[in-house]
């Protein structure tokens, strides 16, 4: 069986040889039709596909040789078998010279024309395969988008015989606007863009759909609203697409050359658009590629800049540690502070949680896999987590620097007022009031002022942090027995039972950010200084801490 894709016009004013033609070669598998004269054979050609030509050369109204030169001049590519008597010999030649494939004399079977069809059929597939292959080669001889573009409107203007063409892609807006035209008015260019079912070219996106247009634009209501194409004859305008979505049209004009274009064109415009939506689709995607790859290295430059910032936490991570590990040694000997050793040994513990973190996530960004947002992301953790064990360490330094013994006789009186001066304003900015009642008398105690200085602007910070909103904290002073009390109150969240029993054990923390490290070393800093640090709290009105220490009588 023929691959009945090939259809063969049969052109003879004799009905005989016409039905004899006609119906044999239909029985042999081709698509067959016929017509009697010269003139109905070019009409029908231009509005048909068709591979092969079968001419008498005698026919009424213009002969066969005028008619094969208008089928050449319309369509080069179709083969043409002419159909001479004993006594055209010399006919046949003229047609040869006019590029007719061959001829056959009269009487014709069925088997000697196909012979002569199957050859002619061969050629044709050739010069379809090579014409193809030309202009595949010269598609996909570029990668680069633009220059791709200007290929594809010169090809298209070649391949199917115009004088315009022009590619339309959509937009981010699902809008299409022309990527490139041939002859349209660059102002009209820029300011064209569509949306689907808007003009021939958005009916054609919407329906998926190639379009003919024939004898001008008048004769098409679909074709109106074209602006500065008035004059245009005949067009084609064929979907681009992807996996069956449309992303662009392929508008081909003829303007200044007469004939219409016919199913043939349309037919190979659709393979043509075919392989032009496999090019663009390549070019894009490279272009896609390159963006991505620019924007990669943008963001490993930005990474190389993140990791500066995680091995600088790091460097003074090492040197904290490195200073951690020399004050232990001196605190260790002095066999002052016993409680911290226990402290320290916590600490290594505790700061180990966040170099885990840390590690885990610099291993996982060396996955390969990962996107540049989650490399940043993971970076963020590990710059946030650095800070967060650098703060352990910091916090415990400041409490656990050697005191060298510097106990001296203060008012607390005056320590309280100096710390309370520094941090007052700014908590009333966010809407803490702090209020202050001193003893009338000095009230000197033996301390490392140093330290509670420390400890008091620690349970200051925390009675801020309990507040949210606006509230009050009041400081007071006083005596009781012996011992000199300091009491902090505050307006804020208060504490359930259950906080309240954790609030001294090391690195236990309710906060986003805290270390858990301020109540536990004020603790060990109240005993170093023969005092004590109780609190009192109710869950939704406040809390209070209370500081006691002895009192030191003024010597007489
Ligand atoms: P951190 O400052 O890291 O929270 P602290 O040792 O200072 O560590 O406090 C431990 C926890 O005790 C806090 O996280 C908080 O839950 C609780 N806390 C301390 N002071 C108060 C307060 N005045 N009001 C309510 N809760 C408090």
């Amino acid at each position: 069986m023929v691959d009945s894709k090939f259809a063969i016009l049969i052109v003879d004013d004799e009905q005989d040889t016409r039905e004899m033609l006609t119906s044999g070669l239909r029985r042999k598998g081709y698509m067959a039709s016929s017509v009697v004269s010269g003139e109905e054979a070019i009409e029908e050609i231009k509005k048909n596909k068709y591979e092969i030509v079968i001419l008498d050369i005698k026919l009424p109204g213009i002969d066969g040789i005028q008619a094969l030169e208008e089928i050449k001049k319309l369509k080069p590519e179709i083969e043409a078998i002419m159909i001479t008597g004993y006594s055209s010999i010399e006919a046949a030649i003229v047609s040869m010279k006019k590029n007719a494939y061959d001829y056959v004399e009269k009487p014709i079977s069925i088997d000697k024309i196909v012979l002569i069809i199957e050859k002619a059929l061969e050629k044709h597939r050739l010069m379809e395969t090579v014409a193809l292959y030309e202009i595949s080669k010269a598609i996909f001889s570029t990668i680069e988008f633009d220059e791709l573009l200007q290929i594809i409107v010169d090809l298209t203007m070649k391949v199917l015989r115009s004088d315009d063409a022009a590619v339309m892609l959509f937009n981010e807006e699902k809008k299409l606007y022309i990527a490139i035209s041939y002859a349209l008015d660059e102002q009209i260019a820029k300011e064209t863009k569509l949306a689907v079912g808007e003009r021939i070219a958005g009916w054609v996106a919407e329906r998926c759909q190639p379009v003919i247009l024939i004898n001008g634009l008048k004769n098409d209501i679909r074709f109106q609203g074209i602006q500065g194409r008035e004059n245009i004859k005949s067009a084609l305008v064929v979907p681009l697409t992807k996996n069956n979505q449309v992303f662009g049209i392929l508008t081909v004009n003829r303007i200044s050359i007469v004939d219409n274009f016919n199913n043939g064109d349309l037919y190979k415009a659709n393979i043509f658009a075919s392989l032009v939506s496999l090019a663009l689709d390549n070019a894009n995607l490279y272009k896609e590629l390159q963006k991505a790859k620019n924007q990669f290295i943008r963001s490993s430059e930005e990474l190389k800049n993140n990791d500066a910032v995680v091995m600088s936490t790091f460097v003074e991570l090492k040197k904290t540690n490195e200073e951690l590990q020399f004050s232990q040694k001196q605190l260790m000997q002095s066999g002052k502070l016993a409680a911290l050793g226990r402290l320290v040994s916590d600490m290594a513990h505790e700061v180990n949680n966040p170099l885990m973190v840390i590690s885990g996530t610099a291993q996982l960004s060396l996955m390969e896999s990962l996107t540049v947002k989650e490399i940043r992301d993971n970076f963020q953790t590990i710059v946030s987590e650095c800070v967060r064990a650098k703060e352990i360490i910091d916090r415990l330094l400041r409490f656990s620097l050697p005191s060298k013994g510097e106990f001296k006789e203060v008012d607390i009186n005056n320590v309280i007022k100096s710390i309370v001066s520094l941090v007052k304003h700014q908590f009333e900015l966010t809407g803490v009031v702090v209020g202050e009642r001193y003893a009338d008398n000095p009230l000197l105690v033996l301390v490392d002022e140093k330290q509670i200085q420390e400890m008091i602007l620690n349970l200051l910070n925390n009675a801020k942090d309990a507040i949210s909103g606006k509230g009050t904290i009041s400081i007071a002073t006083y005596v009781k027995e012996n011992l000199v009390r300091i009491s902090i109150e505050d307006s804020g969240s208060g504490m359930s039972d259950e906080v309240l029993n954790k609030l001294f054990n090391p690195f236990f923390t309710t906060k986003d950010k805290g270390t858990g490290l301020g109540l536990s070393i004020s603790q060990s800093i109240i005993k170093n200084n023969s005092g004590q640090l109780h609190f009192q709290s109710v869950p939704g009105v406040g809390t209070t801490a209370i500081i006691s220490l002895p009192l030191r009588k003024r010597q007489a």
